[in-house]
């Protein structure tokens, strides 16, 4: 029998963690399970998975396995492959399958309690610049499940003991597998593990238990959030149900570009444009910030690219409320066009030795050099 390897099976590396494991089994598990998945191959890929899981999720079998690969397991049982009969997977299954259980030996215990938490949203909110800076009220609106009044979530009314399980909420059914025959116990179909069966189905929720209603949440926005930011509303998401805890809502917030100020976390940069003349002679300038104007004082000889850092001018901190850096970058703009007496006033400039630094004598012995 040509067998794939384990940790190809469940796709994960040689070390991955147990913990990884679990969780690749549970996936797979979830999209082969034969209730599920009705495909030709989905009972053997899922027979598959059950038996790599068996193996890699115990440590002594995962280092035998290591060691022999199938071989391992191929001396114990003939040939057969590796016997899971006997293994418990009823704590993945429980939480696949609802509390209801599934598996062999000490799974399938029956629980009453098959309540669960409603689903959660994620909601996309756009906010402006100042929005995000400040902080804001937003109403938002949104769609959720809330428990049915008719038949308070149940899904129906004249509930009674249901018929085919008599309310223990599982069946059992004895399943022949190539690893052998094992009983196998499952959620009642008739009355999906609860129990019970009602007289009749609800008409209000058509049996769901719950109603889609759409409501306006008042939201308060706090100061410096950013994009990619997520705002939690504890229980504000879709109802659970047979008295399972409401989902949540998330809200994911979407900055827009300023104008002018430009974001980098909780500092701002702002591009503020100024004359040659300004440039080389210095200049006061008023510098418009998220609090009110400032002066700055640029001083003579200012370049391009130049910084200047107004510490306590950027954004609040969401959490620590610290506030960040606003930066001031020089822009030194050459005009394209000049007056006649502009013209004039730099040509009588140029006449002048303007040449302020060794990079203008370096630069000219280099051409020299480079013209023989
Ligand atoms: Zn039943
Ligand atoms: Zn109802």
């Amino acid at each position: 029998m040509n067998k794939r390897d384990y940790y190809e099976v469940l796709g994960v590396s040689k070390d991955a963690s147990d913990k990884e494991i679990k969780s690749a089994f549970r996936k797979l598990a979830k999209q082969y399970h034969p209730d599920v998945n009705k495909a030709p191959d989905a009972a053997e890929k899922f027979k598959e998975a059950q038996e790599a899981y068996a193996v890699l999720s115990d440590e002594s079998k995962r280092k035998q396995y290591d060691q022999y690969g199938h071989a391992a397991f191929d001396q114990m049982n003939g040939g057969a492959g590796f016997d899971f009969s006997d293994f418990d997977f009823s704590d993945i299954f429980g939480d696949i399958f609802g509390s209801a259980g599934f598996g062999f030996g000490g799974g399938g215990r029956r629980s009453s309690n098959r309540s669960r938490k409603g689903a959660d949203k994620i909601m996309r909110v756009n906010l402006t610049f100042e929005e995000a800076v400040y902080g804001t009220k937003k109403t938002i609106h949104l769609n959720v499940a809330e428990e049915c009044e008719k038949c308070d979530g149940k899904g129906g009314l004249g509930e009674k003991t249901c018929s085919r399980c008599h309310g223990t909420g599982t069946v059992t059914a004895e399943q022949r597998t190539l690893f052998g025959a094992f009983m196998t116990r499952t959620t009642c179909p008739s009355c999906n593990g609860s129990g019970s069966t009602f007289e009749t189905s609800c008409s209000k929720c058509h049996g769901s238990g719950t109603v889609s209603k759409d409501v306006d949440l008042e939201v308060k926005i706090p100061a410096g959030v950013n994009t990619g930011n997520q705002l939690r509303l504890a229980g504000k998401g879709d109802a659970g149900t047979a008295g399972g805890p409401n989902g949540d809502v998330y809200l994911e917030f979407y900055v827009k570009d300023h104008e002018f100020y430009v974001r980098d976390d909780n500092d701002i940069y702002l591009e503020i444009p100024i004359t040659i003349a300004e440039a080389v002679l210095g200049c006061k300038k008023e510098i418009p910030t998220l609090y009110g104007n400032v002066k700055l004082t640029i001083p003579e000889g200012a370049a391009t690219g130049d910084k200047h850092r107004l510490k306590g001018k950027g954004i609040e901190d969401i959490h620590t409320g610290s506030k960040g850096n606003m930066y001031v970058v020089i822009n030194v703009v050459i005009p394209q066009k000049l007056s006649r007496d502009q013209k004039k006033l730099f040509e009588e400039l140029s006449k002048t030795n303007l040449e302020c630094s060794d990079q203008f004598k370096k630069i000219r012995d280099f051409t020299n050099k480079n013209a023989k």
